[in-house]
């Protein structure tokens, strides 16, 4: 039985590894700046520490005695809050500096870094029809400003601590994840969260209309969550030394994303598109031959599946603060 740290545990995708590892019967270290009351997932069996990663000395007292650590912890949130805290973004790097020195330092014999699509150059994500974005596809670097630097620069970083020091990285680059348990408002929200959110409340409020992002032919893939820890847990345990695609091929434009949404709900609204709000690149999709090569599986739980289960859950969360929090939406059906 090995122990082994989650970073940024008490977020989306680290509460479900979480959640994963637990089961496999590890003994697993959950840490996460956030206090406990915050985390979207706390489970039973799991030593929770709640510690700020940008500070080198609780690097060091989260790794010491454990075998292997997953760093997801990061300052982020979808393009509503990236594109207005690029500093912010780019402060997440004294996390995962401070987190591969103490895992040099404590003898960690693996360590994953979770990185994302907005390393990829901006110049080839123009055309919504996009055909996949090869791990290539990131050089010559022209990341997307802020969070995207910062994945890149701290990818650098764990291969050259592989390289220089002998440390086992492996670094999966993180295409759009979705699924129950994650954001769903508040300002760091993604799309498909948002999506559901907008919609549910148009449907609850009897509203007309729904603001859309952009002008709606933007395109995307976008990967549930249950595909993601598979694949997080599949890269780590291989053989792969390169940064490499995670994410869905199933490419579709922010347009079908609501239509299949509004199927669910069984609820059509009156598109308005705000052209000035942050929408991020023109089209972005996963290429997954480099995937498929190394382990002969790629992300494939369908975005309808993967909708249903997230709509169905937000809707429950939003049911639930009915009436406990004045943020939320205040609903008039029965
Ligand atoms: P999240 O925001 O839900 O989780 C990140 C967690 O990190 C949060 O709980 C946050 O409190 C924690 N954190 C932030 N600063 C910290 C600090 N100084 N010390 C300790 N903990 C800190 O995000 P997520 O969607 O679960 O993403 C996890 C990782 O995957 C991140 O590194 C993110 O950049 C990457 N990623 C996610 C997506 C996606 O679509 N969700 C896409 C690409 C990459």
């Amino acid at each position: 039985m090995k122990t082994i740290i989650v970073a940024g545990a008490g977020g989306f995708i680290g509460g479900h590894l979480t959640k994963a590892l637990n089961t496999m019967g590890h003994n697993v270290r959950a840490v996460d700046i956030k206090p406990l009351n915050k985390w979207y997932q706390v489970h039973d069996g799991v030593e929770n520490m709640v510690l700020d990663l940008r500070i080198k000395e609780n690097c060091f007292q989260a790794a010491n005695g454990c075998n292997e650590i997953f760093n997801l912890a990061a300052d982020m949130g979808g393009m509503g809050f990236i594109e207005t805290h690029k500093a912010a973004c780019m402060l997440s790097v004294l996390i995962n500096t401070h987190m591969l020195m103490a895992a040099k330092e404590c003898g960690i014999d693996r360590f994953f870094y979770a990185s994302s699509a907005c390393v990829y150059n901006g110049e080839k994500q123009t055309d919504p029809n996009n055909p996949g974005l090869k791990e290539s596809d990131a050089y010559p670097a022209l990341a997307e400003d802020g969070y995207g630097w910062e994945k890149l620069f701290s990818e650098r970083m764990c291969r050259h601590f592989t390289e220089d020091f002998g440390l086992l990285t492996r670094v999966a680059r993180f295409h759009n994840v979705f699924g129950p348990f994650g954001t769903y408002d508040g300002g760091r929200e993604k799309a498909p969260a948002a999506i559901c959110r907008k919609v549910i409340e148009g449907k609850m409020l009897g509203k007309k209309d729904i603001v859309i992002w952009g002008d709606g032919h933007q395109t995307r893939s976008f990967m549930y969550i249950d595909d993601c820890i598979k694949g997080v847990l599949d890269i780590m345990y291989s053989t792969i030394t390169e940064p490499i695609n995670l994410g869905s091929s199933e490419m579709v434009s922010i347009n079908q994303l609501v239509d299949y949404v509004e199927a669910i709900a069984s609820y059509t609204l009156e598109r308005k598109y705000d052209l000035n709000a942050p929408k991020g690149v023109r089209g972005r999709n996963s290429e997954n031959t480099l995937i498929k090569q190394y382990l002969g599986w790629e992300p494939s739980i369908p975005l309808k599946d993967g909708l249903r289960k997230t709509y169905d859950w937000i809707h429950e969360e939003m049911i639930k603060s009915k009436g406990t929090n004045s943020k939320k939406v205040v609903f008039n059906e029965a």
